[in-house]
């Protein structure tokens, strides 16, 4: 092999047994591009897979590339390609639906069935040289967006659908609860959205200090597990109950808290996925008229979260705390296993 046809990869063969292998570069098929890999991000869920081996009911039973969060340029056309073409800097929308079921035509493509999402088993992710991908899952990045703030648009696109679920608007008073790099992209959309109060909740001092960096209005240490001691706490910071509740952490009493501490008719919104089976106090939320929403991804949020960030209605990039080069790769997940910073980027192209 010709060291230039080399694509350096980064494969999880099973729990624990993450390896940097060389792949044959990927040829494009119909309606496809060939991706020169520039910079992917690691998430929660890369490193769960690395050191679980499974999330739910997704399994890695065959060896399977890690990364979701990436930007690219064309380096090749597939047949029937016209939208993009060589050279073009982009933003992959990392899962590519069946496009014919109902959910896809009804635009909720992110509720397919037949989904094939990057680094969710069985379907290989793209931490790598070189990687091919649908053409029409892929963003075109004006020359001012960087190619970290295109990997970015993966979870900023989270933040997107989230606080549309959540119906988020002008003057909303908005809580959320975690401050990771998810509870991060809620409160950049909310108050993009024109929330006039975020407040946030976590349990971890450094992590509010960044919330509050970005734009939180206001946060509360969480040091209780009884959730009504929490939602007083929120209360108080606030003078009153939140509009809209949007919870990015996944723990019982985060939830719990959330209801507590949302306004009659509000709305919670659950992004954090922890326990499948958790005790909920669903009288309180009845009663008070609560609508609890769940959300899965995105759906139609890229082209959204790009022009935010291009028009610089909303900053990314102060999300980036490390950066590793793609050789390395096997040290970076081994940074974020130990929870260090908030996002990890990996540069894969040279
Ligand atoms: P993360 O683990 O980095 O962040 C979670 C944060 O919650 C941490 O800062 C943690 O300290 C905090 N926390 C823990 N217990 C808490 C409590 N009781 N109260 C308040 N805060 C608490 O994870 P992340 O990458 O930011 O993702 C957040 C969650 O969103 C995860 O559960 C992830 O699986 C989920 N997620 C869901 C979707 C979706 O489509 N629904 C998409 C992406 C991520
Ligand atoms: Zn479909």
């Amino acid at each position: 092999m010709n060291m230039s046809d080399l694509n350096l990869t980064a494969v999880l063969y099973e729990q624990d047994d993450l390896r940097m292998e060389e792949r044959p570069i990927p040829e494009p098929g119909p309606g496809e591009v060939q991706l020169k890999m520039q910079q992917v991000g690691i998430c929660g869920s890369d490193v769960h897979y690395w050191t679980h081996g499974r999330i739910g009911d997704f399994i890695v039973k065959a060896p399977m590339v890690l990364g979701h969060e990436a930007s690219a340029v064309v380096s090749k056309l597939g047949p029937g390609v016209t939208s993009l073409k060589v050279g073009d800097r982009v933003a992959i929308e990392p899962g590519v639906p069946c496009r014919v079921c109902n959910y896809c035509k009804t635009g909720r493509y992110n509720l397919c069935l037949e989904m094939k999402f990057c680094a969710t088993p069985p379907y290989d992710g793209n931490l790598a040289r070189y990687y091919v991908h649908a053409a029409d899952f892929c963003f075109k990045l004006p020359d001012h967006v960087s190619f970290e703030e295109g990997a970015l648009l993966e979870p900023l696109s989270v933040g997107v659908h989230a606080t549309n679920r959540a119906g988020v608007g002008l003057g909303h008073t908005v809580l959320v609860c975690g401050a990771g790099p998810i509870g991060l992209v809620n409160i950049l959309t909310a108050k993009a959205k024109g929330a006039s109060t975020v407040i946030v909740t976590d349990i971890d001092e450094a992590r509010l200090k960044v919330a509050k960096e970005i734009g939180a209005d206001h946060v509360v240490k969480v040091s209780s597990r009884d959730a009504r001691v929490t939602a007083q706490a929120i209360e108080d910071a606030l003078g009153d109950k939140a509009d809209i509740s949007i919870e990015c952490s996944g723990a019982a009493p985060s939830i719990q808290a959330a209801i507590y501490a949302t306004k009659s008719g509000g709305v919670v919104v659950l992004v954090g996925l922890g326990q499948e089976i958790v005790e909920l106090p669903v009288v309180n939320a009845g009663v008070r008229e609560v609508d609890i929403r769940g959300i899965f991804r995105y759906a139609n949020c890229y082209p959204t979260a790009l022009a935010m960030v291009a028009s610089g209605r909303v900053n990314v990039k102060s999300l980036v705390t490390h950066r590793f080069q793609l050789e390395d790769s096997v040290k970076a997940f081994e940074a974020a296993k130990r929870g260090e910073g908030i996002k990890i980027m990996i540069e894969c192209g040279r």
